[in-house]
């Protein structure tokens, strides 16, 4: 199957619904259904029917899904069901604070390398990793079969240092710099926006969901005047 085939927005939901149904087997729930899914998901029942279908058949008409079966499968068909080894390349602030995270182990992402042009941070050592120069990367993702990595540098390096990734034979790239990086088809690059969310969310602050109607905005006095003129 290529992952180009189905929408991405799909992929997105598919992890929400395994947020879903990790949470329901913890709480000792054995079946669940499109509609329970859905309305966690915040979807329509047809939404979670449809993303479903993208991979075959799941559940039995009528009697739903065995969330262990489906959990399991989700996992398997978004590749969380393996060890990822994964590269930081850049660990300054943003990069030391992914270090320090404790989420990544949940999923068997590994952090396998770290990788650094500051001659300063260079052979020092973070949870028993050493920071490496990027000329490194190449070998540490050969040596451990790493296939993604997070990019976390400063916007004016991010084109090059990605170009250094998949170079040294990266194919996912986790980008945090707020850039648009040109890579090669076969690569996909995930861009997390902090800051696009922040401005997102401003404007949502300024318009919250009940004030549904748009603002009534005060006439600029200047064009009134001026109409006012026109019309003599
Ligand atoms: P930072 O300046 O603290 O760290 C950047 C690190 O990248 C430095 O250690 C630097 O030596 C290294 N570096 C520079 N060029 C490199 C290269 N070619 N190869 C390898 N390493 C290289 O910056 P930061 O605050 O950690 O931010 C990193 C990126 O993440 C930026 O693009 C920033 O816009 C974005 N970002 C940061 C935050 C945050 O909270 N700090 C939040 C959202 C996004």
């Amino acid at each position: 199957m290529s992952g180009s085939s189905i929408p991405s927005a799909t992929i997105s939901r598919l992890v929400t619904y395994v947020r879903i149904l990790t949470a329901l087997e913890e709480q000792g729930v054995a079946r669940t259904s499109s509609d329970l899914l859905a309305e966690e998901a915040q979807v329509s029942a047809f939404q979670v029917r449809k993303d479903l279908a993208y991979f075959g058949r799941f559940g039995t008409r009528g009697m739903g899904y065995t969330v262990p079966a489906l959990r399991r499968e989700l996992r398997r068909i978004l590749g969380l069901n393996r060890r990822w080894a994964i590269c930081i390349v850049g660990v300054g602030r943003l990069g030391q604070a992914l270090v320090d995270y404790p989420g990544f182990e949940e999923y068997d992402f590994e952090l396998v390398g770290l990788f650094d042009t500051d001659p300063a941070k260079i052979g020092k050592e973070m949870k028993g990793i050493p920071i490496r120069h990027p000329r490194e990367l190449a070998r540490v993702v050969d040596e451990q079969g790493a296939r993604m990595g997070f990019l976390c540098v400063p916007a004016e390096h991010a084109q090059a240092a990605a170009t250094m990734m998949v170079e040294s034979g990266i194919t996912g790239i986790l980008n945090f710099a707020p850039v648009v990086l040109e890579v090669p088809p076969e690569v996909r690059v995930e861009r997390v926006d902090f800051l696009a969310g922040l401005k997102r969310l401003a404007f949502y602050t300024l318009n919250p969901p009940e004030n549904d109607l748009p603002k009534q905005v005060e006439p600029d006095p200047t064009v009134t005047a001026a109409l006012a003129t026109h019309r003599g």
